[in-house]
């Protein structure tokens, strides 16, 4: 009996020995598989790939920047691209500088924006490009390039590096953002404020309609100085433009007009010219409006356009 007991020991003893040096060496191999894995399967991308896929972008940006988190904005319905750049603290320069992919200022719902945590630009590395000459283009440090992209040694093996703080460049960008871009120098805001409502298909405030909005409207307080958004000459300037209430209207002799919507009180007359930034008006809420605000619309030929097109 004592001897069958023996036996058995040892046998489970053996067992034991047996099954932790197998699995000792089952992990190891894992071990390596995985370290070679890791050398050999780092995903490797093609820039057409990481101009398409955001996703794709931002595991590339991950392995090669320092101090910066990027992730997935997935646009959710009603939100804009001033409205999302806004939510993260920084401006639409943002935005459209770290998605190449973009051909437009309109998102669409569930579509996928690359987004870092602070402020900043993708410049896409041409073959001519050194540390030194993109620190020039960007007026930036070339230690702060480098310390931000320190998992970059050789540029020319790159796509992508993360410019801290500076805007994209315009000459780098697809064509069609080009083109929006030249936009941007046409116009300056009327004023400083709060997007209510923008341009498009909305259900009216007022009468409860779905309706088309020619322009957009900026909340601000009753009294706040309205600026003229270009140089021209003021067209309407009245207490009765209908639903408009108290507006003015300025003539920018390039095909454009603008109009500033819901005013409480008027500072120019039909006729005045008046030069960009100028201040024409102080804000209100007169005419159909359901609390104080500016509207204010962009009219190219007589076509309402998004005035968002322009202002920044
Ligand atoms: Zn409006």
């Amino acid at each position: 009996m004592k001897n069958i007991i023996i036996r058995w020991s040892i046998f489970f003893i053996c067992l034991f020995v047996v099954y932790f040096v197998v699995n000792a060496k089952v992990h190891a191999i894992a071990q390596a598989n995985l370290q070679s894995a890791m050398v050999v399967n780092l995903p490797q991308y093609t820039k057409q790939e990481l101009i398409d896929d955001a996703t794709a972008r931002m595991k590339y940006m991950l392995t090669r920047t320092k101090g910066i988190k990027f992730f997935i904005h997935k646009v959710k319905s009603r939100e804009n691209l001033w409205g999302i750049a806004k939510q993260h603290g920084y401006s639409v320069h943002t935005v459209i500088g770290c998605n190449p992919q973009m051909k437009t200022y309109n998102v669409s719902i569930n579509q996928k924006l690359l987004m870092p945590s602070i402020g900043g630009n993708l410049h896409p590395i041409r073959p001519t490009d050194t540390w030194q000459s993109i620190a020039e283009k960007y007026n930036i440090d070339e230690n702060i390039l480098k310390n931000t992209n320190y998992g970059i040694t050789d540029l020319s093996k790159e796509y992508f590096i993360f410019i801290p703080g500076k805007k994209p460049a315009v000459d780098l960008m697809n064509e069609s953002m080009q083109e929006k871009y030249a936009l941007r120098d046409l116009f300056r805001s009327p004023l400083a404020g709060r997007l209510s409502s923008t341009f498009g298909t909305r259900k009216h405030p007022v009468t409860g309609k779905v309706s088309k909005h020619g322009g957009i409207d900026i909340a601000v307080k009753t009294g706040t100085l309205v600026g003229a958004a270009a140089d021209g000459i003021v067209t309407v300037a009245s207490t009765n433009v209908g639903h408009y209430g108290t507006a003015v209207f300025i003539d920018h002799q390039n095909g454009y007009i603008t109009h500033y919507g819901h005013l409480s009180k008027i500072l120019v007359r039909v006729g005045q010219k008046v030069k960009a930034g100028q201040i024409i008006a102080k804000s209100g809420s007169t005419g159909r409006s359901t609390g104080p605000h500016l509207h204010f619309t962009v009219k190219k030929n007589g076509v309402s356009l998004d005035p968002l097109k322009f202002l920044w």
